[in-house]
């Protein structure tokens, strides 16, 4: 049986939410945790100091996921400092909503080249030293608006859509090299993202949610990191939605 336990770790947008909540959960278990965060260094530095008080490490570094040299250059630097890298988590992402006949292009292009230009920096930058060692696992977060649609989320539908076809093309591509590559999709989750989701949208989102409530940043954790170990699973998409139906 393949060995599951996730190596070194890297995290794109792990300052806050959801990738906050994955290098907490990988320090957890005495992993070493390599994130990069977009400007607010004090957040990065606490969230360091707080992952070395659960028995892990974790590393941060101020990277802008569309800069691919600079995405590059973290990888490098990161397998040069910490180690090889066994599993990679791409959570860097924005919303910029609005119906399509109103969205300016700018908002267009900003979500896609984050949510998916961005996880494809990451993916590409590490795939080669990867293949090397026949062995990685990748999880990429998506959005069940990328499954299903979303009105006034053309630009991020679209986007989050685009990371489930890439990494299903990449999952068939790279299983001879034992690389593994999946996907989470949340639903509604309690971040700084659906933090100003006014009162009457939030009360229209919650009646959609079989189980009445937005999910939490560790409960999307838990299904990232059982995904980054689960030695049989390629190419899947889980839902971590509370059985929204939209
Ligand atoms: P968040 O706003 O709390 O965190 C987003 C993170 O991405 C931050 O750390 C931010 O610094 C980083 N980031 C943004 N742009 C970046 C850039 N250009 N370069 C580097 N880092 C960048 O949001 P979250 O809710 O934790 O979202 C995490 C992921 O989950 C995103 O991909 C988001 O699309 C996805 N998601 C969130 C929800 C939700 O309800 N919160 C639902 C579905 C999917």
């Amino acid at each position: 049986m393949p060995d599951s336990s996730p190596g070194v770790v890297l995290v794109s947008g792990g300052s806050r939410g959801i990738g906050r909540a994955t290098v907490l959960r990988f320090a957890r278990q005495g992993a070493q945790v390599a994130f990069c965060y977009r400007s607010n260094k004090t957040a990065a530095a606490d969230l360091e100091k707080e992952a070395a008080e659960l028995g892990g490490r974790a590393v941060a570094t101020e990277v802008d996921v569309t800069d691919a040299d600079a995405v590059r250059g973290w990888v490098a630097e990161t397998e040069a400092r910490v180690g090889p890298l066994g599993t990679v988590v791409t959570s860097a992402g924005i919303v910029r909503d609005g119906p399509l006949l109103r969205m300016p292009d700018e908002d267009w292009h900003q979500v896609v080249d984050v949510n998916l230009s961005g996880m494809y920096n990451v993916c590409r930058s590490v795939i080669f030293p990867m293949m090397k060692r026949k062995s990685g696992s990748l999880v990429n977060i998506s959005s069940v608006s990328g499954v299903f649609g979303n009105p006034t989320q053309c630009n991020y539908s679209a986007a989050k859509s685009g990371i489930i076809g890439f990494t299903r093309a990449l999952a068939k591509e790279v299983g001879k090299y034992g690389i593994r590559a999946n996907v989470v999709a949340p639903g509604l989750i309690e971040t700084d993202m659906t933090a100003d989701l006014s009162g009457k949208r939030r009360q229209e989102a919650l009646s959609a949610i079989p189980l009445g409530r937005f999910g939490s940043s560790e409960e999307v954790a838990d299904a990232v990191v059982y995904l980054a170990g689960a030695s049989y699973i390629t190419g899947s998409v889980l839902q971590v939605d509370g059985g929204i139906v939209i």
